[in-house]
């Protein structure tokens, strides 16, 4: 079956952010024989490829072909006394394959529940929460290369994975499409509960730390995102618009003197980690809108875009940039993709 390419399409369901930019051309790839028809359309136009579509803006129409990955199945490829190697293709979604791995008893994705998008965009921005990323389980990842007209597989080393970052975000951006991921999961489950929230809620259902199933950590962390991140369904949002700025010891004790409570974690080399939710939260961010945009009030780095369009989201963006910048001295970096920027 060869690919049916629609004209003229509009994006705004294939977008968590619900921007109602249009496609000049739209098709859905749910086979892996129809990667062989993409080296000739990417001659013609660009390519674009969304899974959940739940990690970019669409600044701009997209004048090329947008590829929807729709590649299913869940393969167990062999196991060891450990581990097991699972086959993932890149349009499952990724929560319903955390879900499922839990049930089969593979073991390790428990903090990733919850986060929206399909499991071919996982590697891109190296999904991490609860302090567990992505990269911990992959083994490699398969791509298919429209400009050689190839498939080959990445390993890890290869991904050149980075916090919310990898090859696939830099220089593979624009030419590749994540046919399937390889995990390497864990027979014997390892719980990671050192988040304060995580430990808080399983402190509030009156359970015990050491008796916490893995499934049962999977319902925690789905229950305290609830709380705390808007549902994209109803409030559009595409999660942290900003990745958390990494700094010097040397540096954060200069903030210190002025900011004595900033929220800061230390990470190798004498570099931390500041918390961006709490940098725009304390300059009094939280709630605030520009036009149809505005700060979701229980959480400062989720923005929520009720417009079209996202000219006011990114307006109010760079905003919120601006005056980081001037009263800390501290640069955000944007976390999505953003799409069609001149
Ligand atoms: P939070 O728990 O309120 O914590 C605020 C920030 O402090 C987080 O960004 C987190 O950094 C850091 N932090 C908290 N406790 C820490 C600890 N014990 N050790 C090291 N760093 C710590 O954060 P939140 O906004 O509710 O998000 C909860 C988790 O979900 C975070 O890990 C966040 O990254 C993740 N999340 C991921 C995505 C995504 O992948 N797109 C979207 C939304 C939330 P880190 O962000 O480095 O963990």
């Amino acid at each position: 079956m060869s690919l049916l390419l629609r004209p003229n399409q509009s994006l705004q369901p294939f977008n968590t952010l619900g921007i109602a930019a249009r496609a000049a051309w739209l098709a859905e790839l749910e086979t892996l024989s129809q990667c062989d028809e993409l080296p000739a359309l990417a001659r013609q136009q660009p390519l674009l490829v969304l899974g959940g579509g739940s990690n970019i803006v669409l600044a701009a129409d997209f004048p090329g072909l947008v590829l929807l990955n729709r590649l299913r199945g869940i393969q167990c490829l062999r196991q060891d006394a450990q581990h097991l190697w699972v086959q993932v293709a890149g349009g499952e979604s990724w929560d319903d394959f955390v879900q499922y791995s839990l049930e089969q008893g593979w073991f390790g994705l428990e903090n990733l529940s919850a986060i929206p998008g399909t499991v071919g965009a996982a590697p891109v921005q190296n999904i991490g929460a609860y302090g567990v990323e992505v990269q911990g389980w992959i083994d490699r990842v398969g791509v298919f290369d429209w400009q050689q007209g190839i498939h080959y597989e990445l390993g890890r080393e290869a991904c050149q994975f980075g916090y919310r970052d990898s090859l696939f975000k830099q220089v593979l951006r624009d030419r590749v499409l994540i046919t399937h991921v390889v995990f390497r999961l864990d027979r014997q489950p390892c719980l990671r509960l050192e988040y304060g929230d995580i430990r808080t809620e399983i402190h509030q259902q009156g359970l015990a730390v050491d008796q916490i199933t893995p499934m049962q950590l999977r319902h925690i962390i789905r229950t305290v995102r609830a709380r705390k991140l808007p549902d994209p369904r109803v409030c559009p949002n595409v999660g942290s618009f900003f990745k958390n700025p990494v700094i010097s010891s040397a540096r954060l004790q200069v903030l210190q003197q002025q900011w004595p409570d900033i929220v800061h974690y230390p990470l190798e080399k004498g570099q931390v980690k500041l918390a961006a939710g709490w940098l725009i939260d304390r300059l009094g961010w939280k709630g605030r809108a520009q036009g149809s945009a505005r700060v979701h009030e229980r959480q400062a780095l989720v923005l929520i875009n009720q417009g079209a369009d996202s000219r006011d989201l990114l307006a109010l963006a760079a905003q919120i940039r601006d005056d980081v910048r001037r009263r800390f001295e501290v640069v955000l970096e944007v976390e999505p993709l953003i799409i069609g920027l001149a």
